[in-house]
């Protein structure tokens, strides 16, 4: 890319998918900004509109697509306006992404998006689509541009990729293999963000708990380790992580969140089927009786932790036993929310090529069967906190009634009360009065 540009121009950006497309939105407007670009709030006053793309569900991607048909109308009458895909979707579609959407101008998978103002150069300059994808598994710049969407909670991306393959995720082909950040950095990063003022980080990778980053002394540090070196940077009240993988999580991982005062009581650990002929379908190694002995030790060790998880239903082959199975695992736990996914064919994951013969309607209604079963479960664990004092981080007001704000526990609840706008950012004390499943209600003591 020999292109250099220095620009005025305005850039919107559209994000779809999980935290790791949050942060990487936020280096992406980091890196244009750099080069003179400002983030504006909508397409239509944009020069530069950015798609930031999941291709984890294909329902995601239908809508991603549609998104981006939608902005030909704006792209008619205002013909200097440039369209990008990034992100997942971008590494797995590559040239095709221009055969699907002709309204876009360039395609730049997540390895290329440092590359980002010299791929808008080139394009600007050469008047053709350019397609970027050839940097899968290239290790990020480790000085990571300012950009930070928030001005007191932020991702810190500890590594990225993943060595997992599960049969279903699209993951290891578009992000490529696994890779740790040094410690030092990350470290680094984080005294830094403590210093403007940051008070929650939450680590990101695609599987915390097989980080193995060196340490800058010519060793290795694991993951626990590296909670350590963070618990102890000053000015960061809140350590959060996700996500965590059942076959690598640990008695060790645990004792950690116990005993670092700064790491939270929460535990995201997507279970995804409680059948054990379909985890080894979907490559996941652990059996539904691992999950549960190691839910076990964590409900031992941190008897107040919160326990969250991800769940798919209508894996190819997927009997009513095994979906029986999966409700009962989803009984058995007491999970305080769930994520639940119809399955997907995901090409080229493997589980691509095996017969999606589980008919729509099954899906639908096994779908609901979880849903409506981890309704009544959040509700119970809720309800089991009216009457407790917990310290909210304040992040944000209502978008109905200004007077009321929202934060979260530590144990990452969403909890709303009245209150000043003054105290976004703050921590505060909140006496729990009602629950639903979704979220705690009360008033500051
Ligand atoms: S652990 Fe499995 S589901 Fe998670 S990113 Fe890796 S391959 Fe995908």
């Amino acid at each position: 890319m020999k292109n250099k540009l220095n620009s005025k121009r305005k850039v919107f950006i559209r994000t779809f998918g999980c935290q790791m497309n949050a942060r990487d939105s936020e280096f992406v407007i980091g890196v244009l900004s750099e080069r003179g670009f400002k983030k504006v709030d909508s397409a239509e006053k944009a020069d530069v509109v950015l798609f930031n793309s999941c291709s984890v569900r294909k329902h995601a991607e239908d809508r991603l697509f549609s998104n981006i048909a939608d902005l030909k109308k704006l792209k008619a009458g205002k013909p200097g306006l440039l369209v990008g895909l990034m992100g997942c979707t971008a590494q797995s579609y590559k040239d095709k992404a221009l055969e699907r959407a002709p309204v876009l101008d360039f395609v730049c998978g997540p390895g290329n998006e440092a590359d980002l103002p010299e791929i808008i150069a080139n394009v600007l300059k050469d008047r053709c689509p350019v397609v970027a994808t050839d940097k899968t598994n290239e290790k990020r710049p480790e000085l990571f541009p300012e950009y930070r969407q928030s001005a007191f909670k932020t991702f810190v991306s500890i590594g990225e990729g993943c060595n997992n393959f599960c049969s279903y995720c699209i993951v290891p082909y578009v992000r490529g293999r696994e890779r740790s950040r040094d410690a030092k950095d990350i470290v680094r990063e984080i005294r830094g963000l403590a210093g403007r003022g940051f008070r929650e980080i939450t680590l990101l990778g695609q599987n915390v708990n097989s980080y193995k980053g060196a340490n800058g002394k010519g060793q290795g540090a694991s993951f626990v380790k590296l909670l350590e070196g963070i618990n102890s940077i000053d000015g960061i009240e809140r350590v959060r992580f996700m996500t965590s993988h059942p076959k690598d999580a640990s008695t060790d991982l645990f004792k950690a969140m116990r005993d670092l005062e700064k790491v939270c009581e929460h535990l995201h650990l997507p279970v995804q089927s409680g059948s054990d002929r379909i985890l080894k379908l979907m490559n996941r190694g652990y059996t539904s009786k691992k999950y549960i002995r190691l839910v076990q030790k964590y409900k031992e060790i941190l008897p107040k932790g919160a326990l969250t998880t991800d769940i798919i239903v209508g894996f190819p082959g997927e009997s009513d036993r095994d979906f029986n199975s999966t409700l009962k695992l989803i009984k058995d736990t007491g999970f305080d929310s769930a994520f639940s996914f119809k399955y997907s064919p995901r090409p080229p994951a493997r589980s691509a090529k095996l017969k999606d013969n589980v008919p729509a309607d099954v899906k639908q209604k096994r779908l609901e069967a979880v849903i409506d079963m981890q309704c009544d479960i959040s509700q119970r664990c809720n309800a089991a906190l009216k009457g407790k004092t917990l310290e909210i981080l304040v992040d944000g007001c209502g978008s109905k009634d200004p007077r009321l704000l929202t934060g979260r526990t530590r144990t990452n609840k969403i909890t709303v009360f009245n209150g000043s706008r003054g105290l976004i950012g703050k921590f505060v004390n909140v006496i729990v009065e009602s629950v639903t499943p979704y979220a705690l209600k009360g008033r500051m003591v």
